[in-house]
């Protein structure tokens, strides 16, 4: 009997131990396993970006395992009903998948484990997704933790599994059930800028994110403590965009750059691997990171929340006045991709200068970003908002100008992107003003604008505000 396995955010053949686990069933019971897709709410309420990118992996994915033998089949609809019409189709009595751990995710998946468990299927679900299971990592005291470094220090020398091989072949079974075509899902159809302009920018699939590791850990990763944070330059591995589709497994990663020698570059790069898996854990043992302030005491915090604020539309079409802020804005409306140091700084703006919730942000890169996560994506907004777990102090108020010095210093990363006063702008600075909706009345052409809140009056007034309160 052949064995399922609904494939989601784990689009890959090697170091992926669920696969592993599924081909061995299989072969045991001289059977076949099935790749399943399932277009489910989930997918069709993603974000616009990182729908598409779903589709061009699913698309790549497809591709890979047809070249092993074997197939993806995609099917649209609630996974429990689709799941059990496969298993009618097929035969199949036994159904695997890799573990999510979204508070969405996880009450899907545990509905359609007891319901298929009472049908008399086998059901197992593996881990591969993170370096270490949420409920593995504990403090001292018997606790989660709320603080990064602690846990840090309680991980770092642990033992991570070696990645496991990809499968050289894999077995088809008699019969092919049907499978949906990728193109009627329209994965594409809510991208405004058009799926070509940041498609350019994209590394889609297994094959293209391993080699890009490898000239990560050829010729950056030594230079990463510096390098990282300069918005001018490609310092970092970019593997956010494949490890949020599974392309690329973070065991992969942690053994990758452990084998890259002692260097404070591959020791910070590891801490950053683990800066991923503390947002897991802070989501798996607090959902409510993703939607409400982690610290409630900013619950009283008067936070601005409506859409239609000059500040907030001025931020989201990247003209604030601000043009390290507008820069990182473009590049992620343009590419897909925003470098770490310049997502705090746009989040601050918000938040701090605009007083804007977080939760707007959040909502504009969860649209905009190819490598959109759930659980990074949360912290990262609620740490730099200041509502969050281990977040930034309240009074470190960036200041956009002095970061633009520092991390861009002659200005080459601001030049890239804002077309504004520029007698003959670079393409992507101009490819910005081809990518945005006519609607928005933007040109090149336009005088660059005044600031919507100037660095000293935003700063002044967002620490009155934390000042009045008791934080
Ligand atoms: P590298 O510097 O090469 O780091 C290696 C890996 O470590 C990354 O791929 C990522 O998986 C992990 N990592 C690095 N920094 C962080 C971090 N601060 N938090 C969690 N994991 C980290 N990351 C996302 O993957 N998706 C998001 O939607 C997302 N939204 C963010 C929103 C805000 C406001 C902020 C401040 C950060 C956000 N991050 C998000 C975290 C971080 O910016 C990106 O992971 C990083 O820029 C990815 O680039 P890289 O792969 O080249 O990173």
């Amino acid at each position: 009997k052949p064995v399922l396995f609904w494939f989601r955010r784990d689009l890959r053949l090697a170091d992926h131990p669920g696969l592993h686990a599924a081909l061995e069933r299989a072969r045991a019971n001289g059977g076949a396993v099935i790749p399943v897709f399932v277009h489910d709410r989930e997918a069709g309420g993603l974000g616009a970006a990182p729908r598409w990118r779903l589709g061009e992996g699913l698309r790549v994915f497809a591709e890979a395992l047809a070249e092993k033998g074997s197939r993806l089949i995609l099917r649209q609809g609630e996974p429990l009903q689709v799941l059990r019409d496969l298993i009618d189709e097929t035969g199949a009595d036994c159904i695997m998948w890799q573990r999510a751990y979204a508070p969405d995710s996880i009450e899907r998946d545990s509905d359609v484990k007891a319901a298929l468990e009472s049908d008399g299927i086998e059901v197992e679900s593996h881990p591969g997704h993170l370096l270490f299971e949420p409920w593995t990592v504990e403090t001292k005291q018997g606790g989660f933790y709320k603080v990064y470094t602690p846990m840090w220090n309680m991980v770092k020398d642990r033992d991570v599994p070696e990645p496991l091989r990809a499968p050289s072949h894999l077995r088809a079974p008699d019969r092919w059930p049907d499978s949906d075509a990728l193109d009627d899902w329209e994965m594409g159809a809510a991208m405004r800028q058009g799926a070509a302009v940041v498609a350019a920018h994209a590394t889609v699939g297994e094959a293209a994110a391993r080699d890009k590791f490898k000239c990560f850990l050829r010729d950056t990763i030594a230079d990463y403590a510096k390098g990282r944070d300069r918005m001018d330059a490609r310092g970092t591995s970019e593997m956010s965009e494949p490890l949020s589709y599974g392309e690329i497994g973070p065991r992969t990663l942690w053994h990758g750059a452990k084998g890259a020698g002692q260097g404070k570059g591959v020791e910070i790069y590891l801490k950053e691997l683990v800066w991923r898996e503390f947002a897991y854990h802070l989501m798996y043992h607090t959902p409510r990171l993703l939607s409400d302030n982690w610290r409630e005491k900013w619950d009283s915090f008067p936070w601005k929340e409506d859409r239609r604020l000059r500040e907030v539309r001025a931020w989201e079409q990247a003209r604030t006045g601000v043009p390290i802020v507008d820069a990182a804005l473009r590049e992620m409306y343009v590419t897909g991709r925003m470098h770490n140091r310049a997502r705090m700084i746009v989040a601050s703006y918000l938040c701090k200068h605009c007083m804007v919730h977080w939760r707007i942000g959040q909502e504009w890169f969860a649209d905009c970003l190819i490598d959109w996560d759930p659980a990074s994506n949360a912290l990262g907004w609620q740490w730099t908002a200041g509502s969050g777990p281990d977040a930034a102090p309240y009074f470190r108020v960036y200041n956009p100008y002095t970061q633009a010095e520092k991390f861009d210093p002659d200005g080459s990363y601001v030049t890239a992107w804002v077309a504004e006063g520029q007698s003959r702008p670079p393409a992507t600075a101009l490819a910005y003003f081809d990518a945005i909706p006519r609607a928005w009345g933007l040109s090149p052409d336009d005088p660059y604008p005044e600031p919507v809140v100037s660095h000293e009056e935003g700063r002044a007034r967002a620490l009155e505000a934390y000042e009045n309160r008791d934080f």
